[in-house]
């Protein structure tokens, strides 16, 4: 589960994690207040609207813009409130904005120019430990520093049984070019930011830029955190910032009733039993010249009423021409399921699209009996590439 920016700031503060402050707003007057508020407290005057939404590269898409007096503060927030936010990370539809994180100013003028890092946490599958990623290439995309100059890009991983160690913080800091009161301040920043995501049970921080500012202050500007949604029942509290506006509609409805689905590009809906299945099913209609419109884990009981409610959810997606059916009767017998599909579909009676089912294992032929008789554009297939040929020529 991802957080918004404001959102995961305010969680990192509470580690003593120093941050850029800001509020959020969700009207221009809301955005002006908060500004007056934060001009108060610090007294810079100048402001950064930061659209809050759940992707990256706001910057680049017009979603991140200085104020320099309230009326701008004002004029910015009402342009960015209700657009519609495309950067390089959304659809081309964009996301629509609800709200801003009205923040201070904090590339301010000093002795020297603010310089912006690169810092993220996560996991290293490879060797099963946590690891923080940073560079001296803030700012910019990491992807595009990992191509173009990966010696930039430096890791420290962590061993759990000692966590952090005082010596790691201080080579973070070395690394990063910082001496005298930087890099004590780099040093509690890693230290705050490393415990943070170990208590929150994250699965990823990225924190870019993390700005050194002219005055030498170390603090993140921007907050990507993603939760362990495994470990949300331990954060009741983190559970709570969920923002359902930002999740596809159909993977919303489809956890409410316990199904698993994720919403793809594809023009081909499917329904399987079981994860691995569901893969092999995916790959088999890229093979049959289609694409995955979803991927869809009915799980064990496969009655009528769950297929239906997986049919109606599959055909939310206006992309989808075929719907592919890959059942394997283990738990669950086939007939059972293929009285299901037939059952589901004459009660919805708006399915227009051909089915393809496949169901193989417990009383396999009695279910393409029911599938073949029924009547309806339901097509039955017994073998992996008979269903796979099936779904090429109703594409075709
Ligand atoms: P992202 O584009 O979604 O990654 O959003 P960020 O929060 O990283 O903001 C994008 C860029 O806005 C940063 O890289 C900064 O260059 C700039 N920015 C953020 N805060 C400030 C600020 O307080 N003052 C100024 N002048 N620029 C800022
Ligand atoms: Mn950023």
């Amino acid at each position: 589960m991802n957080l918004h920016e404001y959102q995961g700031k305010e969680m990192l503060a509470s580690f003593g994690v120093r941050i850029q402050r800001g509020i959020v707003a969700t009207t221009p007057a809301e955005a002006v207040a908060a500004a007056k508020k934060l001009t108060e407290d610090t007294g810079t005057g100048w402001h950064v609207i930061k659209a809050q939404v759940h992707a990256g590269g706001r910057g680049k898409g017009g979603g991140v813009k200085l104020a320099k007096s309230l009326e701008q503060v004002e004029e910015i927030a009402g342009q960015i409130i209700g657009m519609n936010l495309v950067t390089p990370q959304t659809s081309a539809e964009g996301k629509k904005v609800h709200q801003v994180l009205v923040a201070e100013d904090v590339y301010y003028p000093g002795d020297h120019e603010p310089e912006e890092y690169y810092m993220s946490v996560l996991l290293n599958r490879a060797t099963g430990r946590n690891m923080i990623m940073y560079s001296t290439e803030g700012g910019m995309d990491i992807e595009t520093v990992a191509e173009e100059t990966p010696h930039l890009i430096f890791t420290e991983e962590i061993n759990p049984a000692t966590g952090l160690l005082g010596f790691q913080a201080r080579k973070i800091a070395f690394n990063l070019g910082l001496s005298g009161t930087a890099f004590k301040e780099m040093t509690k920043f890693v230290a705050s930011l490393y415990k943070a995501y170990v208590e929150t049970d994250s699965s990823l921080f990225e924190i870019n830029p993390v700005l050194k500012t002219s005055d030498d202050k170390i603090m993140a500007v921007d907050a990507k955190v993603t939760l362990d949604e495994n470990a949300l029942f331990r954060h009741k509290d983190l559970a709570a910032l969920r923002d359902e506006r930002e999740e596809n509609a159909v993977e919303v409805e489809a956890k409410a009733v316990g199904l698993n689905y994720v919403d793809l590009d594809g023009n081909v809906g499917c329904m399987v039993n079981g994860a691995g299945l569901a893969m092999a099913t995916m790959d088999l209609i890229k093979q049959a010249g289609g694409e995955p419109a979803n991927f869809l884990d009915v799980g064990g009981t496969a009655d009528a009423e769950r297929v239906e409610i997986a049919f109606d959810l599959i055909l939310k997606d206006p992309n989808v021409k075929a719907i592919l059916v890959n059942i394997f009767g283990g738990i669950v017998r086939c007939d059972r399921v293929a009285q299901g599909i037939v059952d589901a579909y004459k009660n919805m009676g708006n399915i227009s699209v051909p089915i393809i089912v496949r169901l193989q294992g417990t009383n396999a032929d009695i279910a393409k009996e029911l599938i073949d008789n029924s009547g309806l554009d339901v097509q039955s297939a017994t073998e992996f590439q008979e269903a796979a040929d099936k779904v090429q020529a109703v594409l075709a």
